[in-house]
């Protein structure tokens, strides 16, 4: 077995493994007042908004609490109560999406996409097209659940010349796949710390088209959810309304100065597909297949069919790769048996080859042949 003596990588999508820097910006206490803090917070936000080429259009709204917060104080807040929304379902968090509008008593139409297939621009306008009291599409750029990359230049596309909103979850993809608010329109686009920014979790933020933050006040149905509010309190006070998640906050700021330091989006791209490269090949050689083409597999989690051996059950294969030194995922598919392997956080292809080794390894302990997976 490995010797733990560090924290087990986390093959992840969130939270994933950090640098040590990272975390060592958490060993210090903030006061949620203090100017020091508050110009954090300030220039984060600007760092932010630049990464997606926003400033001039663009305004960030951190929020706290995990992912699904910002993108249902998005959804919440931009969406007016007599709205309607498209949601191209392609996996679990569009899926998400859709069980949030239905808590928030918004309208929604589902379009239904296989879970191994991208959303089609084309059919996007044409439901845009066929049903203009659709006033919003809520569209997730990489569907975590299966790790497919839905194109979001031609979706953008194809919602602007329909003159209609468009909100992002761009959740797996913000700071690794390029994504440009220029050359790509959006009324707001939702991302967190703890996923491709390699922060901490416990905060997202919502970029969001000035103007239509500006027209959503009074839209929000929660409180702690309004980002109208949470925006006009920011701008006001410089502080967040209701208590920040001090360390979070730093340890996004000290995470986002090494993103930039890497050299950016395509960098960081770079190294999550060496990343994915490493990954499917080393499990393909195991006998193991991936669930998607790759010509639609975004470097972010790549889903692998289970071994359909009767000695394979997932517990026992992640404990396995456990006590080898790394935390995978379980699959998010009703229809078929898959586990999930995460490519982003501060790991490079080496660290994917030890998982490899470590898959192969367990997989020969559980009595499952090579030939036989
Ligand atoms: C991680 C993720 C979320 C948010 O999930 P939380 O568990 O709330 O952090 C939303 N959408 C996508 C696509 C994600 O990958």
């Amino acid at each position: 077995m490995y010797p733990l003596d560090r924290d087990p990588l986390l093959l992840t999508p969130g939270p994933l493994t950090t640098s040590l820097r990272t975390k060592q910006a958490m060993l210090h206490d903030w006061g949620s007042w203090d100017a020091a803090f508050n110009r954090i917070t300030g220039e984060l936000c600007e760092q932010i908004v630049g990464i997606v080429n926003a400033a001039q259009t663009h305004v960030c709204v951190p929020l706290q609490g995990s992912g699904t917060f910002s993108v249902e104080a998005a959804l919440g807040t931009l969406v007016p109560r007599q709205g309607k929304v498209l949601v191209p379902n392609n996996g679990a968090y569009c899926a998400r999406i859709l069980k949030i509008l239905s808590y928030l008593g918004r309208e929604a139409v589902e379009l239904a996409i296989p879970e191994d297939r991208p959303a089609d621009p084309a059919a996007i306008e044409a439901a845009l097209t066929a049903d203009p009291s659709i006033t919003h599409v809520a569209q997730v750029h990489c569907e975590t659940g299966t790790g497919i990359l839905n194109p979001l230049p031609e979706i953008a596309a194809a919602v602007a010349r329909q003159g209609r909103g468009l909100i992002v979850d761009a959740m797996s993809s913000f700071g690794a796949i390029d994504i440009d608010a220029q050359r790509m329109p959006f009324d707001a686009l939702i991302a967190a710390s703890g996923k491709c920014l390699e922060g901490v979790p416990g905060m997202g933020f919502v970029i969001a088209r000035r103007e239509a933050l500006e027209a959503s006040a009074g839209n929000a149905h929660s409180l702690a959810m309004d980002l109208h509010d949470q925006w006009a309190y920011m701008q006001k006070t410089t502080q967040w309304r209701f208590t920040p998640p001090t360390h979070v906050v730093v340890a996004l700021y000290e995470a986002l100065a090494q993103h930039r330091e890497e050299g950016g989006v395509a960098v960081r791209h770079a190294r999550y597909a060496a990343n994915c490269a490493a990954l499917v090949s080393g499990m393909q050689a195991l006998g193991l297949r991936p669930f998607l083409d790759a010509g639609v597999q975004a470097p972010v989690i790549v889903t692998f069919h289970a071994p359909a051996h009767p000695a394979y059950d997932f517990r026992t294969f992640y404990d396995g790769v456990r006590a080898r030194g790394f935390i995978l995922y379980p699959g998010k598919l009703t229809q078929v048996e898959t586990f999930r392997i995460g490519c982003i956080g501060a790991l490079t292809p080496a660290d994917i080859e030890k998982v490899v080794d470590a898959a192969g390894a367990t997989l020969r302990d559980m009595g499952i042949p090579a030939g036989m997976r």
